[in-house]
């Protein structure tokens, strides 16, 4: 109600507020100054093998360096970025940042030869028909290698794409490029699509990681996606890992890698040693 909001009055950027115009607005004009300041930011997180315990990538997280509200998660907005299309050129200056700090990290050796960079698309930027240029423009102006760069799409995005959509991320996929679908389980889940899209993993919601231990049908899912990646030939990523026990069980069930705050937050710097695995390993063996 009015009271509620009234009492809230200082919190526009809160993500449950968001459907309020005037917000809406306030949080679109905080977009477009961003992107004139260049206060668009990453932060990365570790998704480790969980075989070898190495870093295989992070996941590119971005934030807004608002100058009187301090960092912004994405949560509270990309919903009005997707819907301003003001995402486009934010995303694109995530792809080229992702790129570039992950060349940067190698030249320095703050990462190792192999590590990947992650990148989340949204709708917006996956439907459009210079999606594909824009990716090679990324990867030509950095120096980074087209296997060096994932994508992740969600469900929705993929399910809901025409041809021309599908196009380009054949086009990508043909590059080298990782595509993968994100937050898997979470959206209309269809076997069909998974068979005819151009995807190389799925990640595993991390709503179902979090029951995995407890709840008997978090795990049959889990289980179930697990095993459909194997038979389809994809990477298996859990997501949302907090608890030894949920990467000892997700291990056990043939999961590939992981990413979690178990293993670590995301942050501004490069992924250093993941010191818990030391201990996880120790724990099975
Ligand atoms: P996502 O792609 O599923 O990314 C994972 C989110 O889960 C991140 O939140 C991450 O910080 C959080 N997370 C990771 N491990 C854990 C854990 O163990 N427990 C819990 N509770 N959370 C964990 P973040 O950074 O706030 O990003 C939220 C969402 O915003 C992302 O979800 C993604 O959908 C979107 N997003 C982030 N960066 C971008 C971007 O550059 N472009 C677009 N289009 N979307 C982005
Ligand atoms: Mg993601
Ligand atoms: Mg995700
Ligand atoms: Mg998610």
């Amino acid at each position: 109600g009015a009271k509620t909001r009234g009492k809230n009055r200082c919190e526009i950027f809160d993500a449950g507020l968001q459907e309020r115009a005037v917000d809406r607005i306030a949080i679109a004009s905080a977009l477009r100054q961003g992107l004139r300041d260049d206060r668009f930011v990453l932060h990365f997180q570790p998704v480790v093998d969980m075989g070898t315990g190495d870093t295989v990538a992070v996941e590119s997280l971005v934030r807004l360096d608002d100058p009187d509200r301090g960092l912004l998660a994405p949560d509270t907005f990309i919903q009005v970025a997707e819907d301003s299309g003001l995402i486009v050129p934010i995303g694109t200056s995530v792809l080229e940042q992702a790129c570039r700090q992950l060349v940067t990290w190698r030249a320095n050796g703050a990462a190792p030869k192999g590590m990947r960079t992650a990148v989340n698309l949204s709708a917006r930027q996956a439907t459009r028909p210079d999606l594909a240029a824009t990716i090679e423009r990324a990867l030509a102006e950095t120096g980074l290698e087209p296997s060096g760069l994932t994508l992740e799409l969600t469900e929705t995005v993929l399910m809901e794409a025409d041809a021309a959509t599908l196009r380009q991320l054949e086009r990508i996929r043909e590059l080298g490029v990782g595509l993968g679908i994100d937050d898997f389980g979470t959206g209309y889940s269809s076997l069909t699509y998974l068979k005819r899209l151009p995807v190389s993993f799925v990640k595993i919601d991390r709503s179902f990681v979090a029951g995995l231990v407890t709840d008997p049908s978090d795990r049959e899912i889990v289980t179930a996606v697990i095993r459909l990646g194997q038979a389809l030939g994809l990477t298996t990523i859990a997501e949302g890992v907090e608890e030894p026990e949920q990467f000892q069980m997700l291990r056990a069930l043939g999961c590939d890698q992981a990413q979690g705050y178990l293993l670590g937050r995301p942050k501004a710097g490069p992924p250093g040693e993941i010191t818990v695995l030391r201990a996880l390993r120790a724990a099975v063996s």
